[in-house]
């Protein structure tokens, strides 16, 4: 059964110039790219795909960083989507949780600037799907 999933390249994974790395390993995984854009993300947009966050000492910093420059945001298509692109990124700490071979625990350090978003559930991929493409929703 086919799936979807939505996933940021964050704004530190534009800004180091790892997008088409990143775009490679999502490839050779075999998830297919149904919708991809760069866009800068607006504080309401960053906040309500957040929300589950709000309160944590961590959230005004990540409202910060997610905001701060262009991040590419794509829906990504295949059998267990989800779980395939949670995989290949890492545990959400690049260096405690994320193991060789992943996205972040090869490309990054810092648990808040680990370069990619992946949703974690079908409840959170179809609300975020909503929130980033709204068009595709609908179908
Ligand atoms: P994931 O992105 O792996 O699903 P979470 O949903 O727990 O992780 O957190 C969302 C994002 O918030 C993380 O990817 C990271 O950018 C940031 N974050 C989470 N925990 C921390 C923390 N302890 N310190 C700084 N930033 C954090
Ligand atoms: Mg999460």
């Amino acid at each position: 059964m086919t799936e979807r999933t939505l996933v940021l390249i964050k704004p530190d994974g534009v800004a180091r110039g790892y997008v088409g790395e990143i775009l490679a390993r999502i490839e050779r995984k075999g998830l297919t790219i149904a919708a991809m854009e760069l866009r800068t993300a607006s504080t309401d947009v960053a906040a309500t795909h957040y929300a589950e966050h709000e309160g944590k000492p961590f959230y005004p910093g990540l409202l910060e960083f997610i905001t701060s420059g262009p991040l590419v945001a794509a829906v990504l298509e295949g059998p267990r989507a989800i779980a395939a692109f949670r995989q290949i990124a890492g545990g959400t700490d690049p260096v405690e949780r994320a193991v060789p071979g992943t996205i972040r625990a090869d490309l990054a350090l810092d648990g808040g600037q680990n370069l990619v978003h992946g949703s974690d559930s079908i409840e959170s991929a179809e609300r975020e799907i909503a929130l980033w493409f709204p068009v595709l929703a609908q179908r």
